[in-house]
């Protein structure tokens, strides 16, 4: 469905707006159509209308982070898309608060300059997201991390824009991170504080540096994926790695049109332009993968990779 006038959401905002963008380039898959309409505000003040407006003209609204985690469709996506990438959205206010360890990053903020630039200045807390890429948004809504922790461990609080287009800021007390989730209600990342210990500069960067080398020889970080495309599930009271049950159900190279199961991390799947992969490819091998999986240990996985979808409530914001 193209928006009906679209002109009427942003017209009057302080906005870039775009019709029938094309989204493919902006995820790590690298494949999928386009957005009706991308909308890049520059205030909290236009994002905040334009949530609103849609909210009232029932137009679909979703957001795109740094799309290290998203699946879009071939097709591509109904309504409004919202991406921050605006100089505003992608402020960090070290210092925030007067504080030396607490610093403000807004949503569209890169996490792979977050780290770096926290490390250079001797701020101890954000090294477990070496080699994670993301927006402050998109780490914090995933409550993204591994083996070294998460981003929840270092949240102190989150300010969101929720359905009603209102400015809301959740502090620690009644924030919840878990394993790829939060307690967070439906909305638009804005900003988070993020709590930092005060360290020796080289030690942190040295820290960087050794999770990044050991996500590097363990994961295909360069191929066209979205990381992780099932949620480790519970088995027997314990998490259980869902690569390792893809592996064990002989799946490991499996293909699907250009889309397959990385020999090196059974859970990332990777589209590789020999075989011209699409998003449809990429849907064709996780129903495969489940059903096999199912078949050989009777567990049920759950995609982590979020879908776009025309008509679908999946991701949607509004
Ligand atoms: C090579 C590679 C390695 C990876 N390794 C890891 C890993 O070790 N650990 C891990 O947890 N993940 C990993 N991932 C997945 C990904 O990095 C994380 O899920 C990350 O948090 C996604 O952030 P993003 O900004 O790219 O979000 P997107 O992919 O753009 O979006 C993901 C979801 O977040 C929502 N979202 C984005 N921005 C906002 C916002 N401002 N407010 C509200 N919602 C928002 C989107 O609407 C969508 O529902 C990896 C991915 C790749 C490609």
């Amino acid at each position: 469905m193209i928006v009906a006038s679209p002109s009427n959401l942003y017209a009057d905002l302080d906005v870039q707006a775009e019709l029938d963008a094309p989204l493919a380039a902006q995820t790590w898959f690298g494949v999928g159509g386009r957005a009706d309409l991308l909308i890049r505000p520059n205030t909290i003040d236009a994002l905040a209308t334009l949530v609103r407006r849609c909210r009232r003209d029932e137009v679909p609204l979703r957001v795109l982070g740094s799309g290290a985690n998203l699946l879009v469709d071939d097709d591509g996506i109904d309504g409004v898309v919202v991406k921050l990438d605006a100089p505003f959205f992608r402020t960090v206010d070290f210092n925030a608060e007067g504080r030396l360890e607490r610093m403000r990053v807004y949503g569209g903020a890169s996490m792979e300059q977050l780290v770096h630039e926290s490390a250079r200045r001797g701020l101890r807390g954000l090294e477990a997201m070496s080699g994670i890429p993301a927006s402050l948004g998109g780490a914090v809504r995933m409550n993204a991390g591994g083996k070294f922790g998460a981003i929840g461990d270092v949240v102190d609080a989150v300010a969101l824009i929720g359905l009603d287009g209102e400015l809301r800021v959740y502090t620690n007390d009644e924030l919840r991170f878990a394993y790829r989730e939060t307690n967070l209600p439906q909305g638009i990342v804005v900003w988070a504080s993020l709590r930092m210990l005060p360290d020796d500069p080289i030690a942190c960067r040295t820290r960087v540096k050794e999770i990044f080398a050991y996500k590097k020889s363990t994961q295909p970080m360069s191929a066209n994926s979205a990381g992780c495309m099932f949620r480790n599930p519970m088995v027997a009271g314990a998490r259980e790695s869902a690569g390792k049950l893809i592996d064990l159900a002989g799946l490991k190279g499996a293909r699907v049109g250009g889309a397959v199961v990385s020999p090196e991390h059974a859970n990332f799947l990777a589209i590789d332009r020999v075989g011209g992969g699409r998003a449809e490819d990429v849907r064709a091998l996780v129903e495969q993968i489940k059903e096999r999986v199912l078949v050989h240990s009777g567990v049920q996985l759950q995609t982590e990779v979020v879908f776009w979808r025309r008509g679908s409530t999946e991701g949607l914001h509004v």
